[in-house]
């Protein structure tokens, strides 16, 4: 435990992202757009852990995670912790687990798919596979991998890039 901390300083403030699979930090990071954020972050790759052999650990000081934000790391990593620190203590921790329909999260890029129609249909995804992530759009019925999602979430920020730019 010592030598785990020494390891990765302390926050006194901020969100810590534990038990993130082995690798998978940076895929985390990109995909959920928490990489845009100017906070300053900590990322530990393959830190030595008693639970996984290894495992990987961000922590992004003064940015307390949102339910979004959760949701998505519960796709990418399902065995991550997430823990909201304020002076230097825990004031909140949660588990996060992946659900076996996800609603809304996650864009299906199938441009014919009835999602991406005009009508206003929320996506769908079935997990198949937890490990490695294998899910299926409920409509089109395509299947993505992790490295294949795309978060709605992300959509909506580019949206508004482009509409920036248009002015
Ligand atoms: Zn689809």
């Amino acid at each position: 435990m010592l030598e785990e901390k020494l390891k990765i300083d302390k926050i006194s403030k901020g969100s810590v992202i534990d038990h993130i699979d082995a690798g998978y930090a940076l895929t985390i990071l990109n995909l959920t757009g928490i990489d845009e954020s100017k906070n300053l972050m900590t990322i530990g790759v393959n830190v030595s852990s008693k639970k996984y052999t290894t495992k990987d650990i961000i922590k992004i000081e003064n940015v307390f995670l949102n339910e979004t934000q959760m949701q998505q790391i519960s796709i990418l990593s399902p065995n991550a912790t997430i823990s909201l620190i304020e002076n230097y203590k825990v004031i909140e921790k949660k588990k996060v687990k992946l659900p076996q329909i996800i609603k809304k999260l996650i864009l299906c890029i199938n441009q014919t798919c009835i999602s991406n129609s005009d009508e206003p249909i929320d996506t769908e995804f079935l997990v198949l596979e937890e490990k490695p992530l294998k899910i299926q759009c409920v409509y089109c019925e395509r299947i993505y991998k992790l490295e294949e999602i795309v978060f709605t979430s992300k959509e909506k920020k580019e949206k508004k890039v482009i509409q920036r730019i248009n002015l």
